[in-house]
């Protein structure tokens, strides 16, 4: 059979052992006779698997004790308002650090709660984009927050070296197309959220990590699902979570630990990485922008000489079993999105498809 390998930005490819798993006990779980759909989230057999998920990303990544784990309806772009009300005062100015679609559309948002400083960090030099480093960055003096998105799914972009900032500057990251791809040290950080269709699990949940010392200042405004007091207060439960995603959440935390962890992960993604850029790099055929620096290790853009090329591409890859590597709609070209679950074999299998198709087509 021609093995399948899905290059989805998110929702995105999931372990076949986990899928596996997830079959094996649809009907039964836990020895229930029913389905984990079927369970009363106040169940206590839930409540165990909830834990054991907290438990589990907890260890992953690392979590400081000083730090709560949150878990959140309405994906990353729910968390566009949710940090803003529960954290900026209405005028207060904030920086917002733009490289790319995602962190433009969270600043956009941000601006029905604050003021946004939107500091563009990114430059062209010899058609290549280049990230300002770190401390070239034009920080607003008065500024108490930054936000930025450690990884532009849509563009490929990624600051890879943690924002380091005299200790009053407190930094929000959205990790949505990185998360657990590799070890992050959190106390660097006053919030990180990430929704979980790409690195986790599906989509429905979003995992928020925030210092403790930032609960208990929401807006009065601020809508009592987005409220991160009320959440944490509520223990899990302010309302029905959503039960699948938490479910399948928890199996790819057991099978990213039975990898080997944070450390084996990163070394895994960035041999992964590694062989789909110097594909690119090695010919003139298929072009990536974006300077070696800031290259994302998850999702990595690249262009043909002409649309019909494209086109011609994407369905020749489609026949071979490389699925969803159509770029997004705003930059077009072929995205190649490389999450946990991309094993190195399905990489492989796309750079020998490139070889083919270059030999045939140059
Ligand atoms: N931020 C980033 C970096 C993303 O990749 C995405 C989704 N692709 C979002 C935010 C929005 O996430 P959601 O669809 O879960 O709201």
């Amino acid at each position: 059979m021609n093995q399948i390998y899905n290059f989805s930005a998110g929702p995105s490819m999931l372990p076949i052992s986990v899928l596996k798993h997830i079959k094996k006990e649809l009907y039964n779980w836990n020895g229930y006779g029913i389905s984990i759909l079927e369970i009363n989230h106040r169940n206590i057999l839930f409540i165990k698997m909830i834990e054991e998920i907290e438990k589990n990303f907890r260890y992953l990544l690392n979590i400081p004790k000083n730090y709560k784990v949150l878990f959140c309806h309405g994906g990353a772009r729910g968390q566009f308002s949710a940090f803003p009300l529960n954290l900026f005062k209405k005028n207060e100015v904030v920086d917002y650090i733009i490289t790319g679609y995602w962190s433009k559309i969270a600043a956009k948002e941000g601006r029905k709660y604050c003021i946004p400083n939107c500091i563009n960090i990114s430059f062209y030099k010899n058609s290549r984009i280049y990230l300002k480093n770190i401390y070239q960055w034009p920080l607003t003096k008065e500024s108490k927050y930054i936000h930025y998105c450690h990884n532009e799914t849509i563009d490929g972009i990624a600051i890879h070296d943690i924002p380091f900032f005299p200790s009053d500057k407190i930094v929000i990251a959205d990790y949505s197309s990185s998360i657990l791809s590799a070890p992050i040290d959190i106390s660097k950080f006053g919030l990180i959220y990430a929704s979980a269709q790409k690195n986790i699990g599906s989509s429905g949940l979003t995992f928020v990590i925030i210092r403790d010392d930032l609960l208990g200042f929401p807006r009065k405004e601020t809508p009592s699902i987005l409220n991160y007091t009320l959440l944490e207060k509520s223990h899990y439960f302010y309302n029905t979570p959503p039960i699948f995603s938490l479910y399948l959440s928890g199996i790819m935390l057991k099978w990213i630990k039975s990898q080997g962890g944070l450390i084996k992960m990163e070394k895994k993604n960035k041999k992964k990485a590694q062989l789909l850029y110097n594909k690119i790099i090695e010919s003139s055929f298929y072009v990536n922008h974006v300077a070696f620096r800031n290259r994302s290790l998850m999702n990595i853009p690249f262009y043909l000489d002409t649309k019909n090329l494209e086109e011609k591409f994407l369905k020749m890859a489609e026949k071979k079993g490389l699925l969803f590597l159509r770029g997004h709609r705003n930059s077009g070209g072929i995205r190649a999105s490389l999450y946990n679950a991309m094993p190195i074999k399905g990489v492989q299998k796309l750079v020998n498809f490139m070889k083919e198709f270059e030999f045939n087509y140059k």
